[in-house]
Formats: C-alpha cells, sequence, structure tokens
C-alpha cells in the first residue's frame, strides 16, 4: 500500500483484517516511525485498534522503503493524495512518482492499482511510467475507492459495490478474490473498463456535490419565502426517485474530495472540449453558501465585529473526522477574524489540525461551554453528535448575548425561542424570544 493517508491505512488495516499480509509504506519517515509504535496520525472510528490487532498478528507493517515493498508484494496499491493542481486538474505528481518508484523497484511480474482518484487516462499513464522503467510485466488495475471519513472501516468492510477497471482477466480475477470477503452482504463487484471506472469516481462525487448544492439553494430560497426547508426536504426525500440522503442543507461542502473532484472533472470536459455547466454552478453555489453565514452574522452583529467575541463549536468539515480541508469553518473563522472578531473555538477532534491551520490567530479550549464563556454569539459549524443536546440554560447563562447561528439545523426553531434565543440557522425562518 503506497501512501498512510486516510484511503491507504483504511484500506491497509482491513485487507490485514481480512488475512492477507499488508506492508504500507509513505515518504513521511515521521508518519511511518509513529506508525510502526502504533500512533495512528489521524482520527478514524475503529482504525487505530484495527491496526493495532493486525500488527500483533504481523499482518500488516509500516515502511519508508517502497524497493523493500513492492519486491515483497504481489499486489501493489497507489494511494497517495491527488491534489488539485494551479488549473484545477488533478495533481498526478505523487502518483506518477510512485508509479516510477514502483517500476524501478520490480523484480517480477506485479499487480497495480490506482486507488487514489485520478482522472480518465491515468492507468495508462501509470502503465506508461512503469513500463518505461522496467521490462518485467505489469498489469494497471482502476479500483477508485467510495469510503467516508468518520465512516472510513465501516464503507470498506461493507461497500455499497467495488468497482474494479481491468482490462485483463487475471489481474480482475486476483482483484475480485481479494474484495470477496467484504461483498458477502450480496452488494456488486461492478467490472468494466479502466476508464469507466475512473469516470464513475469523478461522476459518483459530482453528483453528490450537485445535490448538496441543489438542496442549499433550495434552503435560500425557502427562507426568502417563508417555508421550512426541513419540511421542504422530508417531502421530498421520502419519494424513492430522490432517496433523502445528501438532502441537509449547510454551510456548504468540503473536505478533501468534492471540491477538487468537482473541479478535476470540470477540467476534464474542458480538456475534451466539453463544458459541465451543472458543475460550474455547483461550485459557483458552493462558495456563495460558504458565506452564508458570514452574511447572517452581518445583519444580526454589524459587519465590524472589533471587541466582539465568537464562539465557534465544530471545526472539522464533517462530524467523527479531524479532517479541516476544504471546510466551512476555514471561510467562516477567516471571515470573522477579517471583520476584527475574537473567535474561541472547540472541536471533539480538530483541535490539533485547527492549531496548525490558524496558530494563535485564534483561541482553542476543551469544552464547549468554555467556547461560549462572554461570547457575543455561537456559531455551530459541524453537526458533532455532542452538540446535539446541551443545556441551553447554561449556554443562555454564558452567552453575552443569546444569539445563535446554526449552519447544520441541529436544535428546533420553535424549542430555541422558548428557550430565549435569537437562531438563525440555513432555510428557515429566524426566531427571536
Ligand atoms: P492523504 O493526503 O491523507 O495521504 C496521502 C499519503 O501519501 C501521505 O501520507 C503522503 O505522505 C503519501 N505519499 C505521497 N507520495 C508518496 C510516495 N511516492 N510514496 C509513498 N507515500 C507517498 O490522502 P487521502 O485522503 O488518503 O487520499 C488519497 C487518495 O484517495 C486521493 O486521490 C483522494 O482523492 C482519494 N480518496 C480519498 C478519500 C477520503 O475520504 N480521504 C475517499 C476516497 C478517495
Amino acid at each position: 500500500m503506497i501512501g498512510t493517508g486516510y484511503v491507504g491505512l483504511v484500506a491497509g488495516a482491513c485487507f490485514a483484517e481480512t488475512g492477507n499480509t499488508v506492508i504500507c509504506v509513505d515518504v513521511n519517515a515521521e508518519k511511518v516511525e509513529g506508525l510502526q509504535r502504533g500512533v495512528v496520525p489521524i482520527y478514524e472510528p475503529g482504525l487505530e485498534e484495527t491496526i493495532r490487532r493486525n500488527a500483533t498478528a504481523g499482518r500488516i507493517r509500516f515502511t519508508t522503503d517502497t524497493k523493500e515493498a513492492v519486491q515483497a508484494s504481489h499486489v501493489i496499491f497507489i494511494a497517495v493524495g491527488t491534489p488539485q493542481g494551479e488549473d484545477g486538474s488533478a495533481d498526478l505528481t505523487h502518483v506518477i512518482s510512485a508509479a516510477r518508484q514502483i517500476g524501478e523497484a520490480m523484480n517480477g511480474s506485479k499487480i497495480v492499482v490506482d486507488k487514489s482518484t485520478v482522472p480518465v487516462g491515468t492507468a495508462q499513464l501509470v502503465s506508461d511510467a512503469i513500463r518505461a522503467v522496467t521490462s518485467h510485466p505489469v498489469s494497471v488495475v482502476s479500483n477508485p475507492e467510495f469510503l467516508k471519513e468518520g465512516n472510513a472501516l465501516e464503507d470498506f468492510l461493507k461497500p455499497d459495490r467495488v468497482v474494479i477497471g481491468a482490462d485483463d482477466s487475471e489481474a480482475r480475477q486476483v482483484m475480485e478474490d481479494l474484495y470477496a470477503p467484504f461483498m458477502r452482504t450480496g452488494k456488486p463487484i461492478l467490472c468494466m473498463d479502466a476508464r469507466s471506472a475512473e469516470m464513475t469516481k469523478y461522476a459518483a462525487n459530482a453528483f453528490l456535490a450537485t445535490k448538496i448544492s441543489f438542496m442549499n439553494e433550495i434552503a435560500n430560497l425557502c427562507e426568502a419565502v417563508g417555508a421550512d426547508v426541513g419540511r421542504v426536504r422530508e417531502g421530498m426525500g421520502t419519494d424513492v426517485r430522490i432517496g433523502a440522503h445528501f438532502l441537509f442543507p449547510g454551510p456548504g461542502y468540503g473536505g478533501s474530495c468534492f471540491p477538487k473532484d468537482v473541479k478535476a472533472l470540470s477540467k476534464t470536459a474542458s480538456d475534451a472540449g466539453a463544458t459541465l455547466r451543472i458543475l460550474e454552478a455547483v461550485q459557483a453555489v458552493n462558495d456563495h453558501q460558504k458565506r452564508v453565514i458570514l452574511q447572517k452574522v452581518d445583519q444580526e452583529l454589524g459587519n465590524d465585529l472589533t471587541g466582539r467575541t465568537i464562539a465557534i463549536w465544530g471545526l472539522a468539515f464533517k462530524p467523527k473526522t479531524d479532517d479541516m480541508r476544504e471546510a466551512p469553518s476555514l471561510t467562516v473563522i477567516r471571515g470573522l477574524l477579517e471583520r476584527g472578531a475574537r473567535v474561541v473555538a472547540h472541536d471533539p477532534e480538530a483541535m490539533k489540525e485547527a492549531r496548525r491551520v490558524f496558530g494563535e490567530n485564534i483561541h482553542l479550549v476543551e469544552s464547549p461551554y468554555e467556547a461560549c464563556t462572554g461570547a457575543d454569539a455561537l456559531v455551530i459549524l459541524t453537526e458533532w453528535n455532542t452538540y446535539q443536546r446541551p443545556n441551553f440554560e447554561t449556554i443562555h447563562r454564558l452567552l453575552k448575548a443569546p444569539v445563535i447561528f446554526d449552519g447544520r439545523n441541529i436544535y428546533n426553531p420553535e424549542r430555541m425561542k422558548q428557550a430565549g434565543f435569537v437562531y438563525h440557522s440555513i432555510g428557515r425562518r429566524v426566531v427571536r424570544p
């Protein structure tokens, strides 16, 4: 497994769990040293225990030595990052460099699997990069990953489907055998050509991002016309053609995947002489949505927040992860700081990451209530379970003014009114005591 990020670690741990011997490689020596001591660098429920258990059983180990790992393996996964390049395309530097390293280390026939999210045609590029430096036979397979951070192990162990893009039937059989233990729930392994597999991943993520932006626009319209998006969502989601998932409005999508994948697919389209007009709108809506909470703050408190303190609950881009990449909290906090506010924030898992991102520019506190103490308003940006049923009397007492901006619609507006709060949410009317 080349790359020990969210995907590489989870995939490595799960393949070890089903009895395979897994060697995880990373160029980051500090990360590898930590992993060798049992320190998992990311927060993902169940991951640390699974890695420890399999390390103790001798089924998973960690190294910086790509050559040794490649030579000892039959199947080599590339699970390195594919960040957004300057022109919006996926930056394949890490993928191609991993491919070259694999090629240079090869000591016999290997199957190389692209697990990273990569544009159409990358399997061919990986194959070319390997073949340029070795004469050993290689089959390159595309096997995009659909796990969700926060539920990654569960998703990997019980996937909705596994997509395998392989032109070589022997490689396809090896992949089917490898995944067989995870398919006992009857979900399908979908075999196709590599280009279609590569496209499937982007199309799936772009569709999910579209659902979010669509609901965010409907939510903003609900506010303008006095409808309640919560009711509208239920009314829509019960239609089986629509489905109930991914219909929650909020402060915009973030994370390490949707923003970059939507951009990369748009770039693939423009390179092919096509325009994906829907995706341009999806991105524009999302950029706007990340600022909706700031607009509400401006309306309620004015846009000069000098001398004011704002409490933030939730920094990660979604619950059960410490990942803050492209999180709405980044836009909101930067906007609050620009307006002169002092920001005091809490998150159950992402505080270390927030310290790295914001340094001393924001104050991080150990408890949600501590964040509220003396603040002029509370802003909720991640729907962590621990924020779902707080003691509203305590919050009311601690805040300087009882004002809440809820970017995730986790409270009932009527109850908030009764509890004496000015309560702003997304796609629902503002309530005042
Ligand atoms: P990440 O940034 O968390 O981890 C990537 C790791 O690869 C880093 O530890 C880095 O040091 C290492 N690396 C880079 N070049 C290397 C090399 N040549 N040899 C060894 N290690 C190297 O990334 P991630 O979130 O795990 O994502 C990996 C890929 O999977 C991306 O393409 C992403 O789009 C895709 N993906 C991510 C998720 C997710 O939820 N994070 C879900 C599905 C797919």
